[in-house]
């Protein structure tokens, strides 16, 4: 390893697409390397949303609550792939811990906060920066409520809202209808965020980044990671399958895959896949150009480029389980009793991973125990969200700063 040697950052999603990025800008020669193309795994088909004024950690006593429905409900927001249950428990244990402690959670709150208001700014910064202004539509965002009862639940999301100074409106089922016409009757109330921005293709936001940074003169390499090489603290190549490549730093990058990364070295990432799927429709009677959320059904319709995308719920797995399919299904149900008679044909189904550690906070910084590895993965429902904001505090920290006391929840050496 020489100074020389460039930083390889393992990991071509958004997570590390929009590290290199940002590590090339401040000056470091980088190779992002990934065993399949940029943006092919679970980057390539969320709802394409910037949500940041999601400020509630999902690792709380709410959703500790609905684990039993959770378990027996096939059809519910949140389900679990039943063969994987076994392989689950220890996740689901650590995730009860940390939804019970006031400590956790209170972590969680205030580091989600700050990864937040940093992540408006950054996500204006890189689109300026690479070009993006084409892929991303700032048209507000519309979350939709079927009862006063789950209104009223919003109560605490609102507060913290209101608290960071996010814009937004409650409005009545009507206007929401103004809004997003083609809206069911039976919607009572609504809250509309109007700066709210998405983008209509989040594959290309990936694919994007990395044309940018190869034209800036970034080297991207296909290889799968299969262990490193070390002296002391400092990790100083990465070996793929035939070939060890002399690294500088390292930044770990890989979604779901991360943890498999991290027992090699040392520390441990405790990543369960989240499942999500998205179903892409023809846009036939689509009149709204905005992302609308039923929040209880835990999915979205977003408007995009090839169409209207039905993308979300939650399936707890292990990896390499195969897709539950029905879970598409239900996506498409959804959209029926919200969204009567829009959308058309189907054009192409989905399955992707949102990388989960227990306690639902991303891990961002530098590695325990070790020099010069640093970390981007576990950002669950949030990773285009919060990828450009942890591809900053990563550049910091390798600067030398160290991150703010808010961020101490995000510490990648927290499960040890
Ligand atoms: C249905 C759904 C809807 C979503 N909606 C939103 C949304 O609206 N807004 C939002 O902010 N987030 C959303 N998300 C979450 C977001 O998509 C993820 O958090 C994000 O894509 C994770 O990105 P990543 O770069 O960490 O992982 P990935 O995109 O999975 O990338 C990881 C990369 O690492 C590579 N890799 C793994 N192991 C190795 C190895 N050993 N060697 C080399 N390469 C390796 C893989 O090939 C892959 O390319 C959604 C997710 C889903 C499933």
């Amino acid at each position: 390893m020489s100074e020389q040697d460039p930083i390889i950052v393992i990991g071509a999603g958004i997570a590390g697409t929009a590290a290199a990025r940002a590590l090339q800008r401040a000056g470091h020669a980088v190779t992002l390397l990934d065993s399949a193309e940029p943006g092919k795994a679970t980057s390539f088909g969320n709802a394409g949303y910037l949500s940041f004024d999601s400020l509630m950690p999902l690792a709380r006593p709410s959703t500790l609550k609905s684990l039993p429905r959770m378990l027996t409900d096939r059809t519910g927001p949140l389900t679990v792939h039943p063969p994987s249950l076994p392989w689950l428990l220890p996740w689901m244990a650590r995730f009860a811990w940390a939804a019970l402690s006031k400590a956790e959670v209170q972590k969680g709150m205030v580091a989600l906060k700050a990864l937040m208001i940093e992540a408006d700014v950054a996500w204006k910064a890189e689109i300026q920066a690479s070009g993006l202004g084409e892929l991303f539509r700032t048209k507000g965002a519309l979350y939709v409520y079927e009862s006063e009862a789950a209104f009223q639940g919003t109560d605490e999301m609102r507060g913290l809202q209101t608290n960071k100074g996010t814009a937004f409106e409650v409005v009545d089922g009507n206007r929401a209808r103004e809004l997003a016409p083609g809206l069911s009757p039976h919607i009572v109330r609504g809250i509309h965020y109007p700066n709210g921005t998405h983008t209509i293709d989040p594959y290309r936001v990936v694919e994007t980044l990395a044309e940018r940074f190869t034209a800036d003169g970034g080297t991207i390499r296909r290889g799968r990671v299969r262990g490193f090489g070390r002296d002391g603290d400092r990790v100083t190549a990465v070996h793929i399958t035939d070939q060890s490549l002399p690294a500088k730093a390292v930044v770990i990058a890989a979604g779901r895959a991360s943890g498999e990364l991290t027992r090699l070295l040392g520390f441990n990432a405790p990543l369960v896949a989240e499942r999500g799927y998205h179903v892409m429709l023809a846009p036939d009677n689509l009149r709204f150009d905005l992302p609308v959320s039923p929040p209880e059904r835990g999915l979205f319709f977003t408007p995009m480029q090839d169409g209207l995308r039905l993308a979300g719920t939650v399936e707890l797995a292990a990896p390499h389980q195969p897709p539950s399919w029905q879970r598409a299904d239900l996506l498409i149900k959804h959209l029926k009793d919200i969204f009567p008679g829009v959308g058309g044909a189907e054009r192409s189904r989905w399955i992707g991973e949102r990388p989960t550690l227990p306690d639902f906070r991303p891990a961002i910084g530098r590695a325990p125990r070790l020099a010069n590895v640093y970390c981007s993965y576990g950002h669950q429902h949030l990773g285009l969200t919060l990828a450009t904001a942890s591809a900053r505090l990563i550049v910091r920290q390798m600067e030398g700063e160290a991150l703010a006391d808010a961020l101490v929840g995000v510490d990648p050496g927290r499960f040890g």
